[in-house]
């Protein structure tokens, strides 16, 4: 009641597109009796957990912040949204997002941008009294991207709704908003939680994420959320581990990766003195620091595009007005209902990339984008495999250029180029299949948090979070 008390509080937010007030006090009604006779359903019971809006929720409205879902009631859950239920946690609601997940900053999708919780510290506005004296103090348009497109989960953990949400991460979208609103946030390894129920932007890169306040409850999180799922053949086979953390890692015989092609020019001073400060930590306490090269970085944006946009234009295919959601009036021809349905429903980033991913896909242009693509997307996995067999345990690099900026400043620049941009540093994880997690580093001269980044091998998932524990 608490939870749902500060989410009524926190409305301006516009964290949650669907807050399910009646199935979260039901289900947390059901939690405090079993409690009561000293009964649990397992690991999340009495939780109060967040979903972003396009997991499938079994009669709950999942609209991928689009007005072509809106009103879309789905008829199952989607697996993880399962396994936390079967664990007992209690669903708040659904989040905010970029339209269909894509943007890094929440502030594209069909229902408004979500708002930085940290954009009303107490320090942050005093500080922008200072910078600019003349600037109204508390004024509405001061506030900041929570990042994105797990913009809504992420504005839901830190502004105290609910203690874990779920995100998805194709090419960062759980990391990059995790480290603007001082979160931990965790993409695992791809295939060790299951897609099946998450609306799919990039098929082969798509990995629930979790979001939370600390490392422990990502890593509980997670052993609700890993294993196979029959309806997901991507999935490994392999039992689940329990991934609880040890609570003291000694670290003296760790060694830690510093990618020299991740300080690119646009990295602020702030981000960058604390990414060597976070390398100072380690090696003070044994560990081997070492300077590390992944080449194909500076391919990985454009690579992205390339793959990201060909397989939207084959997974939006299925928004046709007839199957789900929007359907517009036009009824003179099936062609022009279809036209008319995805030119009503679509906003321009979506339909942006579904012309560009047809233009990539076409007979002419496949092997020359399409082809090339995922070859250089194998090199860019390659130079992951390469640094991690020459023995290192970890990569650490920064998650964002920066901390969070003004929405402003944000849409003030094309919003497609600066979304690329931003994911930079994260994307490559998603093309190699790795695990990466972001963790709160310290807060910028503003007062505002920034994340590193943590990337180990496919698999590593144990591995990583208990490094990031010791650093968090
Ligand atoms: N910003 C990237 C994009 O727009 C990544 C999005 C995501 O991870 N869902 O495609």
């Amino acid at each position: 009641r608490k939870c749902l008390s500060v989410i009524q509080k926190t409305k301006f937010l516009n964290a949650y597109i669907t807050v399910s007030y009646e199935v979260a006090l039901k289900q947390a009604e059901e939690s405090e009796k079993r409690y009561k006779k000293g009964q649990s359903l397992g690991e999340l019971d009495g939780i109060p957990v967040a979903v972003k809006d396009n997991f499938s929720t079994a009669g709950i409205e999942t609209t991928c912040a689009s007005n072509m879902l809106k009103g879309y009631i789905p008829p199952f859950n989607a697996t993880v949204v399962q396994k936390l239920l079967d664990q007992g946690a209690v669903l708040m609601g659904k989040t905010n997002l970029d339209e269909f997940a894509m943007g890094s900053g929440s502030t594209d999708g069909a229902f408004g941008p979500v708002k930085n919780p940290w954009s009303y510290s107490k320090q942050y506005r005093e500080q922008r009294r200072l910078r600019s004296p003349g600037e109204r103090r508390g004024a509405d348009e001061d506030w900041l991207i929570a990042g994105g497109s797990s913009g809504g989960s992420a504005a839901a953990v830190a502004a105290a709704t609910c203690f874990a949400a779920l995100g998805s991460d194709t090419g960062g979208s759980t990391r990059n908003p995790a480290a603007h609103c001082g979160l931990v946030g965790f993409k695992p390894s791809y295939g060790l939680v299951s897609r099946y129920g998450l609306i799919p932007l990039v098929n082969s890169m798509d990995v629930p994420g979790i979001l939370t306040r600390c490392v422990d409850d990502a890593a509980a999180v997670l052993g609700v959320l890993a294993g196979h799922d029959p309806k997901d053949s991507t999935t490994v086979q392999d039992p689940v581990k329990p991934f609880v953390l040890p609570s003291l890692t000694d670290v003296s015989k760790l060694c830690v990766g510093i990618p020299k092609e991740y300080l690119v020019p646009e990295l602020s001073s702030e981000v960058r003195s604390l990414w060597s400060k976070a390398a100072g930590l380690f090696e003070s306490a044994g560990a081997k620091v070492i300077d590390v090269s992944l080449p194909h970085t500076s391919y990985s944006i454009v690579c992205y595009h390339v793959l990201c946009t060909s397989e939207v234009a084959s997974n939006m295919a299925r928004f046709d007005g007839l199957e789900y959601g929007h359907r517009c009036d036009i009824n003179e021809s099936t062609e022009a209902m279809y036209a008319a349905t995805r030119r009503e429903g679509f906003n321009d980033v979506v339909r942006g990339r579904i012309l560009s991913g047809n233009f990539f896909l076409l007979k002419e242009n496949y092997e020359n984008y399409f082809i090339k693509a995922q070859k250089v997307r194998r090199l860019i996995a390659n130079d992951f495999v390469n640094v991690f067999n020459s023995g290192v345990d970890v990569v650490l690099t920064p998650t964002t250029l920066s901390e969070a900026v003004p929405f402003l400043e944000f849409i003030k620049e094309d919003n497609r180029t600066r979304s690329a941009q931003d994911d930079i540093f994260t994307q490559a994880a998603n093309m190699a299949g790795v695990p990466a997690v972001s963790v709160p580093a310290g807060l910028s001269p503003q007062g505002l948090p920034i994340g590193l980044q943590f990337i180990a091998p496919a698999f590593g998932d144990q591995k990583l979070l208990t490094v990031a524990k010791w650093f968090e």
